[in-house]
């Protein structure tokens, strides 16, 4: 993509109400566009950048056997009723009427639909485990939409689902989500923190929110270094292991303010690995046994013929506020710098142009088809305007990697550049190298 082509509404005037980074950063990049209060169009470069996270938690929930559906925004208020969460869920549930006077809703999230499709569906234990998970749009009316895409009313959220047949089995299907974050997390050049978090009314401790250290965050964390130490290759993808993993990350102490004790922080975590900081929920998984499928009679024949309740679990992550997360993260010093395999472009060439000298602007032109050729996705920034500003808004966009083509270049050597390092002089076949690896 040519620079000058691409639709990037940079602005310079911010809104009082963006207060962090992240949500500044987007819409001075014209990442989105805010619609009204807590809903926003997402522009080309915001786009991208959700589109790749998104495929990256597609293949790691196809990775441990998660089948992808599609269930729809609207939802009807029965299923609800059935649930008994029609007039719990509150204020946050979107309601309206269609013209024949049913109460219709923007579904917030899908337990109820996902249990009469499946109880509809699924009759015997033969059939099960099963995992089923789509991405698709949410709408919860928060009291106070605030920090852009990281608090809005409608987001786009990835929400699986377990079926089993026993506790046992339903532990398994939670280990498989449980590894399946972490490795998602990982890809996406973040570390999540796993935290016991407060299963409310049903009880027991399967519930965890994987959480992004970032001081923005709205959720406080304490937490013991060492869980950033873990090494994941250790962990094969059979039940043993998996357990393994949770376990190996349950030892060590990491709680969000909700299950906080001072004491047992003190008691528990020496001195100097306690981590005191904020963080951002980017993932909750939750098993909660039959307290759907119960009210709503969603059972199946058991090995002996008994009809029984089937065990659920519910599995979200957030894939737009991800944007707005991986933001916090990765911006310091003004410097934005997207981790590889979410980044809008894998580079952008920049070249020194001038009125008088287009021969820069020639020679990228030619590098540009190269890489294309090579599928590499590359960024040329042909706008004519000074380097200093060029440099300026690139550290914005955030695109890790530049070709510089200016005065350092020479024949067949291009200075490369990565954000937040020197550069350094290489030839093409070194930097396409560098590119690929
Ligand atoms: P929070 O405590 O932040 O309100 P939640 O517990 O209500 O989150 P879940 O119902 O577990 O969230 O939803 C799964 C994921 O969806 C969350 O981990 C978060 O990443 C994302 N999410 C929830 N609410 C919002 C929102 N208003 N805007 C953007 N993303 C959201
Ligand atoms: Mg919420």
């Amino acid at each position: 993509m040519y620079l000058s082509k691409l639709f990037i509404p940079i602005t310079k005037d911010l809104p009082a109400e963006a207060k962090i980074k992240s949500h500044q950063l987007m819409l001075r990049t014209g990442m989105i566009k805010q619609s009204s209060a807590g809903i926003y169009s997402w522009l080309p470069l915001g786009f991208k950048v959700m589109k790749k996270i998104e495929k990256i938690v597609r293949e790691e929930q196809n990775l441990i056997g998660a089948q992808e559906m599609l269930m729809p925004t609207i939802q009807s208020s029965e299923i609800w009723k059935e649930s008994g969460r029609y007039e719990d869920y509150g204020e946050e549930m979107l309601r309206m009427k269609d013209r024949q006077g049913r109460e219709i809703l923007y579904g917030p999230t899908n337990e109820e639909l996902i249990t009469d499709i499946f109880r509809t569906s699924i009759k015997s234990y033969k059939s099960l485990p099963q995992i089923l998970y789509h991405i698709q749009w949410k709408f919860r009316d928060e009291i106070r939409p605030r920090f852009g895409v990281m608090r809005c009313r409608e987001f786009f959220m990835k929400d699986a689902y377990s079926f089993d047949l026993s506790d046992e089995e339903a532990k398994n299907s939670y280990n498989k989500m449980f590894y399946s974050y972490i490795r998602t997390f990982n890809r996406l050049g973040l570390k999540a923190i796993p935290m016991a978090a407060d299963t409310g009314p049903i009880g027991g401790d399967l519930s965890h929110e994987f959480v992004i250290l970032a001081e923005t965050g709205e959720s406080q964390i304490y937490a013991d270094k060492n869980i950033l130490e873990i090494d994941l290759n250790q962990y094969k993808f059979n039940d043993s292991s998996l357990q393994k993993m949770r376990n190996d990350f349950s030892k060590i102490y990491a709680v969000t303010d909700e299950k906080y004790n001072e004491d047992e922080f003190n008691k528990k975590v020496k001195k100097d690995n306690q981590m005191i900081t904020k963080g951002i929920e980017v993932g909750h998984i939750f098993y909660f046994g039959d307290k759907y499928s119960k009210p709503m009679n969603c059972s199946i024949d058991d090995k002996d013929g008994k009809k029984t309740s089937v065990k659920m679990g519910s599995y979200g992550i957030g894939v737009s506020r991800l944007v707005g997360a991986a933001i916090e993260a990765n911006y310091n010093n003004n410097i934005m710098k997207w981790p590889k395999s979410i980044s809008p472009f894998d580079v952008v060439i920049i070249p020194s142009i001038s009125k008088n000298n287009k021969e820069n602007l020639e020679k990228a032109k030619k590098i540009y088809q190269d890489l294309k050729n090579q599928n590499i996705d590359v960024l040329l920034d042909d706008v004519d305007e000074n380097m200093s500003n060029k440099f300026k808004k690139h550290d914005l966009i955030g695109v890790p990697f530049q070709i510089i083509i200016g005065s350092k270049s020479e024949g067949n050597n291009y200075e490369f550049k990565e954000l937040n390092s020197k550069s350094e002089i290489l030839n093409l076949e070194k930097i396409k190298l560098k590119l690929k690896t």
